[in-house]
């Protein structure tokens, strides 16, 4: 499995994209979020972006799942044929479709390529696109489906917004890379997780290594020094704070 940093970045980071990974084995590809600024770095990384086979949306705020018209759109543009599948929690189709109407309204209408929804729902499990797909839910300010990806024998974890819950710590045991939002260094904020919860958790899980991304900008920005300390701290858990284009194999 290989995991591409398409974007690391919070909301309104001016430096980085929207947290968004590629994720591919053998010949199937997701993208895990697509918020607004994540469409041209898959054009930049992915080798070929017209065959992405399916686009994962954590929860329904808009760094995660508003960029989906223009990766749609460019998309379109560019001559795909091949089905792709949107999956996420209750209510992406009608969120994707209105959202579409919004932003190129009739686009829908023109695309050479079908569009297929699949609703995830925490505790259910299944097999799409040579991965196995499994969900439990964040502690966030809405529901927010954290999930885990399965295939040729590795496990990739990814959190979306939000704090670990019971529920997800157990999602993610002993998964080979857990991908973790640390919105603060050690505030306590409602609904997001901070470095030290984070990689706790990913060290609860039995994770092999854990990547630290959705960092508030003011804090990434000038606080970098501390939070690789705080990273190299926590000695029972490989922890790192990936930049956009770096590569990962499982
Ligand atoms: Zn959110
Ligand atoms: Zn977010």
């Amino acid at each position: 499995m290989r995991v591409t940093f398409v974007g690391v970045g919070e909301a309104f980071d001016e430096r980085l994209p929207n947290t968004s990974l590629l994720v591919e084995h053998n010949d199937s590809s997701i993208l895990l979020d697509c918020g607004f600024n994540v469409s041209c770095g898959l054009w930049r990384y992915a080798a070929r972006p017209l065959d992405l086979d399916a686009v994962y949306v954590s929860h329904f705020h808009a760094d995660h799942y508003f960029g989906l018209p223009a990766l749609i759109v460019r998309s379109l543009e560019e001559g795909r044929t091949k089905r792709l599948t949107i999956l996420g929690p209750s209510g992406i189709e009608s969120r994707v479709n209105r959202l579409m109407e919004l932003a190129y309204s009739n686009a829908l209408a023109k695309a050479g390529f079908e569009i297929f929804f699949i609703e995830c729902v925490p505790g259910e499990d299944f097999k799409h696109g040579g991965f196995r797909f499994r969900f439990a839910l964040n502690d966030h300010s809405m529901p927010c489906l954290a999930v885990r990806l399965d295939a040729g024998g590795k496990s990739l974890y990814y959190s979306g917004d939000g704090k670990p819950t019971d529920a997800t710590v157990d999602l993610a045991e002993h998964c080979d890379l857990v991908v973790h939002e640390a919105f603060t260094l050690d505030e306590i904020t409602t609904g997001h997780g901070d470095v030290g919860t984070s990689l706790d958790m990913a060290r609860r899980s039995g994770a092999g290594a854990c990547a630290l991304v959705h960092m508030k900008r003011t804090i990434r920005h000038t606080m970098m020094d501390v939070i690789r300390m705080a990273v190299e701290t926590e000695t029972s858990v490989h922890g790192f704070v990936p930049e956009p284009g770096d590569v990962h194999e499982l």
